[in-house]
């Protein structure tokens, strides 16, 4: 089984140990993915901002998510 490597920052998001480096996430999430040791890292947990209707009288409200790709944690 696959395990998250140390050298993520704290949150859902991280890289486990089956990196095999290829640079995909860092260049299309250069705000969150950084090579560090040779692997990639989350180097800053993603954050995105979702807009939801909740009722035409009660209008709209934010909700905020985490999104990740490689892995979360239960
Ligand atoms: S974590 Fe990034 S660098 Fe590593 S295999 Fe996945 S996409 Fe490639």
């Amino acid at each position: 089984m696959a395990r998250r490597l140390n050298t993520n920052v704290a949150g859902d998001l991280y890289v486990n140990d089956a990196c095999i480096n290829c640079d995909t996430c860092r260049q299309l999430a250069p705000d969150t993915f950084a090579e560090i040791g040779g692997y990639s890292a989350v180097s800053c947990q993603p954050v995105a901002i979702i807009w939801r209707g909740i009722g035409r009288s009660k209008g709209w409200k934010a909700s905020k998510i985490t999104a990740g790709t490689h892995g979360r944690s239960k």
